[in-house]
């Protein structure tokens, strides 16, 4: 697996600079322009093309190493990319237990173009093999589950049958999982999350060195008007920026925190891939860069949980995830299938010891 070069992708706007414009990159906030004969070859309109967001997707591409289109929310995304890739008749097989939007999406509105929509646990997802399917799609570490399948083997399993694969890679980024380096088609991202970081913006992108595909999910976005705004592009642009730190510190963090959350009584089950003894761990090992800034912690009653959700000064209540500042929730109160007393914890950018502290003291209260 080749490591994206961050470097370079700092200094992709300034080494193609002119003398005299900005370093930092300017927020088109325009839906025209300037367009006296012939349209050939400038940007035409808003929702057709635009500066900062074109500057944006050079640097996913960079940074996925293929071509990327980006789109104003996670699901944006994945709608794009699953319109683009099946038709009345299709079968698509989704997770079980992956985000549950997608499933959604699939069941609500797919299946009403009469789109076959088939699902199964992760832990579970090459049993039956894959013939007849159009398009897998797959989730890997699941959200927020943190089972893991093998990429490579089930995106070759899928191309054999004729199919193609999607993978949902929110919880791992472009720096910690490269699943167009394994074998998968298309790449989906709700950069909402880590990509972005801070909390403030909704945006999302796919990622696929199929030139065909690309046209198709091009096309989705002109004329279905999924179109990212600008200002949300730029903010994309910055967060991308510092996601290399971030990230690192957020990962680095989580398995300090995975160690010693795993040694404390008030805790019934930890998940977290980067534990030696994690049903995760030797298969993350192998296919992640990294093991991830989530975990989950199972406490012994649903009150408890919440009572440690929500004393604890350094950890937000809050759904959604990797931003800098560490948050957590009790999954089960938006009906997924798991423990009342589970709870997901994104591990954010606080210095380990203070943050450990702040868990320790309020598990201890819980
Ligand atoms: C949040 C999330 C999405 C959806 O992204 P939005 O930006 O909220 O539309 C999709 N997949 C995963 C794994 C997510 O966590």
């Amino acid at each position: 697996m080749k490591t994206p070069k961050i470097g370079q992708m700092l200094h992709l706007r300034g080494n193609s600079l002119n003398k005299g414009e900005p370093v930092a990159l300017p927020l088109t906030q325009s839906s025209m322009f300037h367009l006296p004969g012939s349209p050939e070859g400038h940007d035409t309109y808003g929702r057709v093309n635009n500066p900062t967001w074109e500057h944006l997707e050079s640097l996913l591409a960079h940074l996925e190493d293929a071509p990327c289109l980006t789109f104003p929310s996670g699901m944006a995304a994945i709608t794009a990319a699953l319109f683009a890739t099946l038709a009345a008749g299709s079968r698509v097989l989704i997770p079980a237990d992956g985000y549950y939007v997608t499933r959604l999406l699939s069941d609500r509105f797919l299946s009403k173009f009469g789109i076959i929509v088939e699902k199964r646990p992760t832990i579970a997802f090459t049993k039956g093999g894959f013939d007849g399917f159009d398009v897998v799609f797959v989730e890997s570490p699941s959200n927020p589950g943190l089972d893991i399948i093998n990429l490579a083997s089930v995106a070759q399993q899928v191309r054999n049958a004729g199919g193609l694969t999607i993978a949902d890679n929110t919880t791992m980024t472009p720096l910690g999982q490269r699943p167009l380096d394994l074998g998968v088609d298309v790449v989906v991202s709700s950069d909402t999350k880590a990509v972005g970081g801070h909390s403030d913006l909704l945006m999302g992108h796919v990622a696929c060195r199929n030139a065909q595909i690309m046209e198709q999910i091009e096309e989705w976005r002109r004329v279905s008007g999924s179109i990212p705004g600008p200002q949300e592009a730029w903010l994309l642009h910055r967060g991308l920026e510092t996601l290399d730190v971030r990230f690192n510190r957020m990962c680095e963090t989580a398995q300090v925190l995975a160690e010693r959350l795993s040694e404390h009584q008030a805790i019934r089950q930890i998940r977290y891939p980067g534990l030696p003894n994690d049903p995760s761990h030797a298969l993350a090992g192998a296919q992640t860069l990294r093991f991830g800034f989530l975990l989950s912690i199972t406490l012994g009653s649903e009150e408890q949980a919440e009572r440690f959700i929500n004393t604890c000064p350094l950890l937000r209540p809050a759904t959604s995830f990797g931003g800098v500042h560490s948050s957590a929730e009790r999954r089960a109160r938006w009906g997924d299938d798991v423990d009342p007393a589970f709870i997901r914890i994104s591990v954010g950018c606080e210095p380990v010891e203070e943050l450990w502290q702040a868990i320790e003291a309020s598990l201890n209260s819980s």
